[in-house]
């Protein structure tokens, strides 16, 4: 090996060691996760995995891709396989609104959400109907999700659903 060969790969092996991504980096399960219009369902996209009241929060995604790839992968995997329960929600109540989907560790903290939230692990979604009324959707749910639901309509105004065990609470 050369030594301006060598360079190049000590000065690529510091920048990834300062967490700096390139573009191509965040194509994974064949999703950019650099676009906040790439879908992950046939419904939802990637902002959407990374909605934060202020909109899209790209500090989630750098986050979760500061992780190790296992984990990372685990979570992106969660993150498809509630994409997908969303879809039939989607069919079911009509349009919705997600407010809050991934958290990273720190977003978590900083929002008090539960230590152990699914959110962390990309399974669970806060979300506000736009096509029919929140309290009967909220409702209706208690029958028709079969994993975990959070009735925050009517002090927050949206509902937590999540991949957990079944399960229902007041917020
Ligand atoms: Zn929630």
């Amino acid at each position: 090996m050369n030594v301006k060969r060598m360079c190049l790969f000590v000065l690529l092996g510091s920048m990834a060691s300062v967490g700096q991504l390139l573009a191509q980096d965040f194509v994974v399960q064949g999703i950019d996760w650099n676009n906040s219009n790439a879908r992950v369902a046939q419904f939802f996209t990637v902002g959407e995995v990374f909605a934060s009241p202020a909109g899209v929060d790209w500090n989630r995604r750098n986050a979760l891709f500061s992780l190790p790839e296992a984990e990372r992968d685990r979570i992106i995997s969660n993150i498809l396989s509630m994409a997908a329960r969303l879809d039939e929600v989607r069919l079911q109540y009509g349009r919705i609104a997600i407010t809050s989907w991934f958290r990273d560790a720190e977003t978590n903290r900083r929002v008090s959400g539960a230590p152990n939230s699914w959110h962390l692990q990309g399974l669970a979604v806060d979300m506000r109907p736009l096509d029919r009324n929140g309290q009967e959707v909220q409702d209706s749910l208690e029958g028709y999700w079969s994993g975990g639901l959070g009735r925050g309509w009517e002090r927050h105004g949206f509902i937590h659903l999540d991949l957990g065990p079944r399960r229902a609470w007041d917020y």
